[in-house]
């Protein structure tokens, strides 16, 4: 049986033409680190999931972070707590981003901490604590400094007098105090010390309201470069998946990447030399030559401008090729050039671990001026199936191909 997306299919049922295969064990591996480290600072570790974990997909990823020594998850959006929940996983579970408009009851129900960073937001979630019957469990974000979620330092001891009133009133508790930091890739930036100085301050008006609150703010790059900056909690995601928040070479980092996107190449066909190659024939055969048409495209997360400079490259059969033409919506075209070793069939990786030579997702952001977060989040799971391999309780799947 083979995972894919989160449901599981016979093997051989379906045979995609392209998928992300997840490896668990790199997830793990990548967990155990950070929570190793965080640990040797007294701290806890939340593993965050949004966003499909990152395009990796939530749930497998969730269960291997767990089993390897993150004992929290985060996510964005009540929908993605919810889906944690229907899977069945009940570790502790922090949402952050929501409308005051929202019915919490259900994730109050549901036990899913709730981030609060505003009277209205507090308000709406005390409101879901009284129709489900049971107090909340709030985070109260305070900003100290990124200017984005969060409640300004000046109406902050305001703030914390209406959550101790809630608590004192039986609604809630006053789980965390939290913050989210604006320059944590660069470890030495003055503006971490000052968010810090910041979240403490916050957390003392807390305290001093006779309120126990854990204190969170590191992301992976502050888990990975300032334990002092650990607190209780920390709140890694990128690192989670493997992917360098510092931006190391593969080679120099500790951490595994566990996405690899690959296709089977559909055609494999010889055409003369001076024929236009994909839309606007921005590349013409030197020579005759052997191309390969690889069902992968912009319609997936292969960004249209990711060949803008021809420099796009896959490995397949053996080596790395050249993209030749424009990325088209769910179609690349591989160089081949001489080689008559390539068949239809053939595995194409567009990008992986990079230890067997091909692309990283951190190529393919240096070539797109973007970051690693973007390229991974990219991959669209509806038309990239995941297949996890790997897992602790279940047989390879895919790995082969
Ligand atoms: C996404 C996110 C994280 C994880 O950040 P990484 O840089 O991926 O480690 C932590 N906290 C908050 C509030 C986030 O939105």
């Amino acid at each position: 049986m083979v995972e894919q997306s989160g449901t599981t299919v016979p093997a051989g049922a379906v045979s995609p033409l392209a998928e992300a295969v997840v490896d668990l064990s790199a997830i793990r591996h990548n967990v155990a680190l950070l929570s190793g480290a965080a640990a040797a600072s007294g701290a806890q570790t939340m593993a965050v999931v949004k966003a499909e974990g990152y395009g990796h997909g939530a749930v497998p990823v969730a269960r291997a972070a767990l089993a390897a020594g993150a004992s929290w998850l985060g996510v964005c959006t009540l929908d993605e707590a919810m889906e944690l929940r229907a899977a069945g996983i009940t570790a502790p579970l922090l949402s952050w981003l929501h409308l005051s408009g929202q019915d919490f009851a259900p994730a109050v129900a549901a036990d899913v901490d709730l981030s609060v960073a505003s009277p209205a937001h507090l308000a709406a979630v005390l409101d879901g604590a009284r129709r489900a019957g049971r107090p909340a469990r709030l985070h109260l974000k305070i900003d100290t400094g990124l200017s984005r979620n969060g409640v300004q330092p000046r109406e902050w001891p305001d703030f914390v007098d209406e959550a101790a009133k809630a608590v004192a009133d039986g609604l809630a508790e006053v789980v965390g105090v939290w913050s989210h930091l604006a320059h944590a890739d660069a470890p030495h930036h003055p503006t971490l010390d000052r968010q810090a100085a910041r979240l403490n301050a916050a957390w003392q008006v807390a305290r001093d309201r006779g309120l126990h609150p854990l204190r969170h703010l590191a992301n992976s790059a502050a888990t990975l470069t300032r334990p002092d900056l650990h607190f209780e909690l920390v709140r890694p995601g990128i690192a989670v998946y493997g992917l360098d928040p510092l931006d190391r070479p593969a080679a120099e980092s500790p951490l595994r990447p566990a996405m690899t996107l690959r296709a089977r190449v559909v055609l494999v066909k010889r055409v003369p030399a001076g024929e236009g190659v994909s839309y606007g024939h921005e590349w013409t055969t030197p020579a005759e030559t052997t191309l390969a048409v690889v069902p992968l495209g912009y319609a997936d997360g292969v960004p249209r401008r990711l060949n803008f400079r021809g420099r796009m490259r896959v490995w397949l059969a053996g080596k790395s090729r050249p993209v030749v033409g424009r990325v088209c919506m769910d179609q690349i075209v591989v160089d081949c050039g001489q080689d008559d070793g390539v068949r239809e069939g053939d595995v194409a990786v567009l990008f992986g671990s990079g230890e067997r030579g091909e692309p990283t997702a951190q190529d393919w952001a240096d070539e797109l001026g973007t970051i690693h977060y973007e390229v991974a989040t990219g991959v669209h799971g509806r038309r990239v199936p995941r297949t996890f391999v790997n897992g602790a309780d279940e047989a390879d799947g895919g790995a082969a191909w």
